[in-house]
């Protein structure tokens, strides 16, 4: 990989490479003109959970995202997105997708991967999942060509980057208890709940660690006067904050859950894109952004910059994923407020190292591009 990316780089000078943005990407495009085209690949990997998974929504074994790689000069990028069955997506939905626009991606100059990506985006309808794979493959292609790891492109300092949740799925209380003593190198813990038997889930919780807890309802409880109940009840628990404690389309009534609490309400489900933020500025507290959801790093970015600019929290989430996608996230990390980049750590047979975890913090990679380095596996 190393002499991968090394070879990536050739051409670049030295200044050019960690120089001003603007220099950099001047003598991206100047070098890529005329390279020919792009081959753009695509790929289903089967991610493997270390513990069933369960939430509100599902439970499984093994989750299938798309990889796409997109290789031009000697340089590969590689995305994955992560589909979202909620939003009519499939690993082979996503592939379909990216296929409909490989001849846009081959032929079009990645110097300009903001119009491309915007491209992109008119062309697919939904599918985000996808159109998030193609960006962090553009992105990755673009860090390495630069020479820049991607946090560094974007102006970010690695040591603002948070500390990380670690998320304990929905189980029975004997195994909770057992994946809370698993997480012992986490200093702050997420716990899914939105069930019948959140108390029960808590207490468990509660048996063998006094961390500080963050809670996921996903959507779960139905009204208004169960989600004060239970928010209340929670924060007595030594929890932080609450997120998407009702169904996506409840504003109005998470409006009024939110004016009765005492910790803060993150939009999950409630906030896909850049154009939701306005409509759960007031109802909520902060957001969670996915790059799945949002459809990759720059419409990441720009869901955590406006959402910054009403004042609210941003955080950073992520479904379960290879540390593809938890990288690519990660370098965006030291902008928010709250990160809970772990799908990668629930996975047992990760194709990638990328971000690492130390003490709950993320370490950002700092070789070029995602700085993803390949993990073979027997
Ligand atoms: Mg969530």
């Amino acid at each position: 990989m190393g002499s991968r990316v090394g070879k990536g780089a050739r051409g670049l000078t030295r200044r050019s490479a960690i120089g001003a943005t603007g220099a950099a990407i001047s003598a991206l495009g100047a070098s890529a003109a005329g390279d020919g085209r792009a081959q753009v690949r695509t790929g289903i990997t089967r991610l493997k959970l270390k513990h069933t998974w369960t939430t509100v929504m599902s439970s499984s074994d093994f989750r299938d995202t798309l990889q796409v790689s997109y290789s031009r000069n000697g340089i590969t990028g590689h995305g994955e997105g992560a589909p979202i069955v909620r939003y009519n997506e499939s690993a082979e939905s996503a592939r379909k997708a990216v296929e409909s626009v490989q001849d846009l991606l081959a032929g079009a100059d990645p110097a300009a991967f903001e119009k491309l990506t915007a491209e992109v985006f008119r062309r697919i309808d939904g599918q985000y999942a996808a159109k998030s794979a193609i960006n962090i493959a553009l992105m990755d292609w673009t860090g390495q060509r630069l020479g820049v790891p991607l946090y560094r492109y974007f102006g970010l300092d690695p040591k603002d980057a948070p500390v990380t949740t670690f998320s304990i799925g929905i189980d029975n209380p004997a195994t909770t208890r057992a994946k809370v003593e698993e997480a012992a190198p986490f200093p702050i813990l997420k716990i899914k709940v939105g069930l019948d038997t959140d108390e029960a889930t808590i207490a468990a919780v509660r048996a063998v660690t006094k961390k500080p807890l963050r809670v996921d309802a996903n959507e779960g409880w139905k009204t208004k006067e169960e989600a004060v109940r239970k928010i209340n009840w929670l924060e007595k628990q030594g929890v932080e904050f609450v997120e998407q404690p009702m169904p996506a389309n409840m504003i109005e009534e998470t409006r009024w859950v939110r004016a009765r609490v005492h910790i803060p309400v993150i939009a999950d489900e409630s906030c896909l894109h850049a154009a939701d933020i306005p409509k759960v500025k007031d109802a909520f507290d902060g957001i969670n952004v996915k790059l799945d959801k949002a459809g990759g790093v720059l419409e990441a970015y720009r869901m955590i910059e406006i959402a910054k600019s009403f004042g609210m929290k941003t955080m950073l989430g992520c479904m379960v994923s290879s540390s593809c996608t938890v990288t690519a996230a990660a370098h965006l990390s030291p902008l928010v407020d709250y990160a809970d980049l772990d799908g990668n750590l629930l996975i047992a047979n990760d194709p990638y190292s990328g971000v690492i975890v130390r003490n709950g913090k993320l370490i950002l990679p700092d070789r070029p591009g995602l700085g993803l380095l390949p993990l073979s596996r027997a």
